[in-house]
């Protein structure tokens, strides 16, 4: 057995007045997290300063003494502080080039706030600090383990979730021997070095029309009109659809793909390139992948498997997995091909699955060429190393 972390989604129904206070805890946190965020940059450009998440904590105690910011003693102050945590999280990750540099929240995003301890459920009701009474929740399934903490959350269709983060005790599958690669595409989610392939759910091109004919729909509204605000929210609910049918697909498969394999092999994704695309298709084809790998990787980690990700400028479709050879004139319209040097006959995804696992392997032995993520971590501790020994230490655990 072994101790895991698992999460519990629940939809709450907070009253009138439980809805006013929820709203203060959004706004409150976003506005630490905007604050501190502020205040991190000015001081750097000022004094050419790094603070961390202690000084900001110092400083934030001594804030709400302040009059003018009396309300931030409304809310839960454990929730204030792990908005700092997350500002914290965002700063290490920006560090170790892992995201982009962290940027304002707004109201018109999702709105969400972390409640770190004393969370617990009680005759229907979920019990929080400040909330006296609980809130209202529908327990559709059962909870696993011990709650540590939770999430609330307001989605763009106003309803408002709760995830529940649980300590579960867990059996890891048994271990096959097997090792596996993986590509990716838009035809097929899945490319397996073993020849297996997973396409993509068709489910999705029928709501992918929805979501057009949806938005066609709202373009043509006046601004502000209260039948603008309705088709926004029609909208909403075919995309949370669409986020649930293919979230159930994607665990369906990862979880097979972690039973079968004890290493597993994929591309790294460039965040780059998600932001990059405009097509409706590839744009959802690639927010599928990022939480596909996501499920993947977490999923190798409770059953004690391998997940390696290789560099993603590493020549995957263009080397022939016979030989080794490049094909430099390799274009995106050849889906086979044949090796000029060996003659080995390849499809091009099956191919690239091959030299993939390959890859991967070499990175496991430590024979690899420097994979693109070691090389991020050379360069993010190369940073850390002019920051104060306390930054350091918040940057380990997160
Ligand atoms: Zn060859």
């Amino acid at each position: 057995m072994k101790t895991i972390f698992k999460s519990f989604k629940f939809r709450i129904y907070p009253g009138k007045e439980q809805e006013i206070l929820l709203a203060k805890h959004f706004g409150a946190c976003r506005f630490v997290f905007n604050h501190y965020l502020n205040k991190r940059k000015e001081t750097y450009l000022e004094d050419k300063k790094s603070l961390n998440y202690y000084d900001n904590a110092n400083d934030l105690t001594q804030f709400k003494k302040d009059e003018n910011f009396n309300w931030l003693k409304e809310i839960n102050s454990q929730s204030l502080q792990s908005s700092l945590r997350n500002l914290d999280t965002a700063y290490g990750k920006f560090f170790r080039k892992q995201t982009k540099f962290p940027r304002f929240k707004s109201k018109y995003d999702r709105q969400s706030f972390k409640i770190p301890q004393f969370v617990s459920i009680e005759n229907n009701k979920l019990i929080i600090p400040k909330f006296k009474g609980g809130i209202k929740i529908n327990l559709h399934r059962e909870i696993e383990g011990s709650v540590c903490f939770a999430t609330i959350s307001k989605s763009t269709t106003g309803n408002y979730f709760v995830s529940l983060t649980c300590e579960v005790q867990y059996q890891p599958y048994d271990k096959t021997g097997s090792e596996v690669g993986i590509d990716t595409g838009i035809k097929d989610l899945a490319i397996l070095s073993d020849g297996t392939t997973y396409e993509n759910i068709k489910t999705l091109k029928k709501n992918l029309k929805k979501v057009k004919f949806n938005q066609r729909k709202l373009s043509k509204k006046i601004k502000d009109s209260s039948s603008r605000n309705k088709q926004k929210q029609k909208l909403s609910i075919v995309h949370e659809k669409i986020t649930n049918v293919r979230k159930d697909y994607l665990h369906k498969v990862s979880t097979e793909i972690v039973k079968n394999h004890d290493i597993i092999s994929v591309e790294d994704l460039s965040v780059k390139n998600i932001m990059k695309n405009h097509k409706l298709a590839q744009a959802m084809s690639d927010v599928s992948l990022g939480t596909f790998y996501t499920m993947l990787e977490y999923k190798c980690d409770w059953n004690e498997k391998q997940f390696v990700k290789i560099d993603r400028f590493f020549p995957s479709s263009k080397m022939c997995s016979g030989c080794g050879w490049i094909n430099q004139d390799l274009t995106l319209k050849d889906r086979e091909w044949a090796c000029t040097s060996c003659g080995e006959k390849h499809d091009r995804d099956f191919n690239a699955s091959k030299n993939i696992l390959k890859q991967g392997l070499k990175i496991l032995s430590g024979s690899g060429i420097e994979s693109d993520t070691k090389q991020k971590q050379v360069e993010a501790l190369s940073l850390d190393e002019s920051m104060k020994p306390e930054t350091h230490q918040s940057l380990a655990d997160v």
